[in-house]
């Protein structure tokens, strides 16, 4: 496996049930990441000395990478939304797999982690159009709450993701529809990490 493979899930499609369904699993992985993946891939053709980076390379040199500038829009959506999507598997699980250090972290930043839950909540809620809701590490080692836009990684900012969620219709359309905040509060049942 090179570093420009889909990796399968890191669990079963239905692992997830009931909060996100097996169909939205499927299609999600296999269809819109596949095909983030594969976009990628054909841009890179174009330019055989970047495979010698990482994904995460590719994505926090973004602005200085030796491309077209069309092609650096090209990187930063399909690049992005291929790992954005590898970390968004990551941070979800049928178990949790608790991070006290990040919990400890996380009351002593944002006084609770209900509190923290209900500023993540409201950031993934309010977020207009397709996009996801972050946490990460700043510059300056500081946790951060904030969204972006379609498929734009932390990584460009040169912060370090640690929980990511993706609101773009495609995440949760099937069994939610046009319920976000819904989706939003039962996927808090599948976050590993926290
Ligand atoms: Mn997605």
């Amino acid at each position: 496996m090179t570093n420009f493979d889909l990796a399968p899930l890191p669990y079963a499609y239905e692992a997830l049930e009931p909060y996100i369904d097996a169909a939205t699993m499927h299609v999600h992985h296999d269809k819109h990441h596949q095909t983030y993946r594969d976009n990628f891939v054909k841009i890179l053709e174009s330019y055989p000395d970047l495979t010698q980076k990482t994904l995460e390379q590719i994505l926090t040199e973004l602005n200085t990478l030796p491309v077209s500038e069309p092609d650096r829009i090209k990187i930063k959506n399909q690049g992005g939304g291929f790992v954005n999507h590898n970390f968004f598997w990551s941070v979800m699980g049928p178990e949790k797999k608790i991070d006290e250090k990040l919990v400890e972290e996380i009351k002593t930043n944002f006084e609770s982690v209900e509190k923290f839950k209900e500023l993540f909540t409201q950031t993934a809620v309010g977020h207009f159009g397709a996009g996801w809701a972050w946490l990460v590490r700043n510059q300056e080692g500081k946790l951060q709450i904030y969204s972006l836009p379609n498929q734009d990684s932390p990584l460009t900012l040169g912060h370090t993701p640690i929980l990511v969620l993706d609101v773009w219709e495609h995440a949760y359309y099937l069994k939610y529809q046009n319920r976000r905040a819904e989706y939003i509060s039962a996927w808090w049942n599948v976050v590993k990490i926290i």
